[in-house]
């Protein structure tokens, strides 16, 4: 039998924003350009809770959050914001602050310098900074802020807060049509044009374009993949992807993780956040893992040693291995925040651990390091692979703790600094 032709190795496209820089102190974060899709999240805290707060920034930033994003909604939450800084600062925490402004920035930003000093960013949401004559003077405010500390900005719209004078109009005007589109094509439309407005209003008064980047959050999946596609057709801005109000647990994970993947896949995307609502008693942090797997699963990035684990079947009647898959996957991200630094590299590593002889020495062969369990029925024995090679055997009680210990080993061996 011939050949056919190679097929097509799937990979992500290329993307061809301007990039921007987000900066604090030393810390530079680019953002678009051919710069690496950054991940953001947001505190949940009171912002004038400055201890809380910048506990839960750190957690963030730990967890691999590389802006983090907090409300600034009244004038006691502006005053809190250079104290939080000071206490990142203090904690050696350089993540830039993104504040999120609504309503009253305009009055924030100029009646708090400090406070516009010390975030690294403004989010300006166009559809909530004022009505009628009074929209473009606010805003005009924000922007002149930003130009005046040197800060950049993210003009997020969210079909939630559209700009409703917009809508209107573009609803009247699409009445007019001898065949009127459907009203979510006039609202999407609306989005767009109330984001790229407020961009080039913004450039007008002299702003830098390097300096903007756009957002149009809705909560569907495919009113977001409609929407951003039309929005990095027209515009070359840095986009900020996320589905807004995703929703919980799983329902909220799987619709942000499909939506965000159409469009990285195209190229779409600069900066994501996943929206998730904690469960009770859920760490914050968990939508940065998200966003950060989303990311690692389409090999755009590389944040965490990832582990193979196959799902279990009748062959496995014991839960051994999900608890070992589990214990290996959890030590692995708790070294992280330590571990990136101290082994460059290692966030690309692969580890398997594996049910029962079928499939584990196979996929235990294609990982750096893995495991084979047995399954029902085989002897009691844990071959280990390292390096695609069968090195050792476990036996016993301790297989767990051993194995965690070879991989412990092998990462010294192959990524600390004495065998850089
Ligand atoms: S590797 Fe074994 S235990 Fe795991 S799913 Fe396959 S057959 Fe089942």
């Amino acid at each position: 039998m011939t050949h056919p032709m190679p097929i097509h190795i799937a990979a992500p496209s290329a993307r061809r924003s301007r990039q921007a820089r987000v900066v604090w102190g030393s810390r530079v974060v680019t953002v678009g350009g051919n710069a690496p899709v950054r991940v953001q999240s947001m505190t949940n805290t009171d912002t004038v809770d400055v201890i809380g707060t910048a506990i839960q920034v750190k957690e963030l930033a730990l967890a691999g959050s590389e802006m983090v994003r907090i409300t600034v909604n009244t004038p006691e939450a502006a005053e809190a914001v250079p104290h939080i800084r000071d206490q990142l600062d203090k904690m050696g925490i350089d993540v830039p602050l993104i504040g999120d402004f609504h309503y009253n920035g305009h009055r924030l930003l100029t009646d708090h310098p400090a406070c516009a000093e010390a975030l690294s960013k403004y989010r300006i949401n166009p559809g909530n900074v004022g009505k009628g004559d009074k929209r473009d003077t606010q805003f005009g405010q924000m922007i002149d802020a930003a130009m005046r500390w040197d800060k950049p900005v993210r003009i997020g719209v969210n079909w939630g807060s559209l700009d409703q004078e917009l809508l209107a109009e573009l609803m009247d005007q699409n009445s007019l049509r001898p065949d009127p589109y459907e009203g979510r094509q006039v609202m999407y439309e609306a989005l767009i044009q109330s984001a790229i407005g407020s961009a080039q209003r913004a450039e007008a008064m002299g702003m830098d374009g390097a300096q903007i980047a756009l957002s149009c959050k809705v909560s569907g999946v495919q009113d977001l993949v409609s929407v951003y596609r039309e929005l990095a057709r027209r515009c070359d801005y840095p986009l900020h992807l996320g589905l807004t109000e995703a929703g919980m647990a799983t329902k909220g994970t799987v619709a942000s993780a499909t939506a965000l993947s159409i469009l990285l896949q195209e190229g779409i995307g600069d900066t994501i956040r996943v929206s998730l609502t904690p469960q009770p008693g859920e760490s914050r942090t968990q939508e940065v893992v998200i966003a950060s797997e989303i990311l690692q699963s389409l090999g755009l990035r590389l944040f965490v040693p990832s582990v193979t684990a196959c799902p279990g079947c009748g062959r496995t009647t014991s839960t051994t291995f999900q608890e070992m898959a589990k214990q290996i996957d959890d030590f692995l991200r708790a070294q992280m925040p330590v571990w990136r630094a101290r082994y460059p590299g290692v966030e690309g590593m692969k580890v398997a651990v594996m049910g029962c002889i079928v499939n584990g020495p196979g996929e235990s062969k294609h990982a750096d390091i893995g495991i084979s369990l047995p399954g029902t029925g085989e002897s009691p024995a844990a071959p280990v692979f390292i390096d695609g090679e069968k090195r050792l055997t476990l036996r016993g009680e301790g297989i767990a703790q051993e194995f965690q210990r070879i991989v412990e080993d092998y990462i010294e061996n192959r990524f600390g600094s004495a065998k850089a």
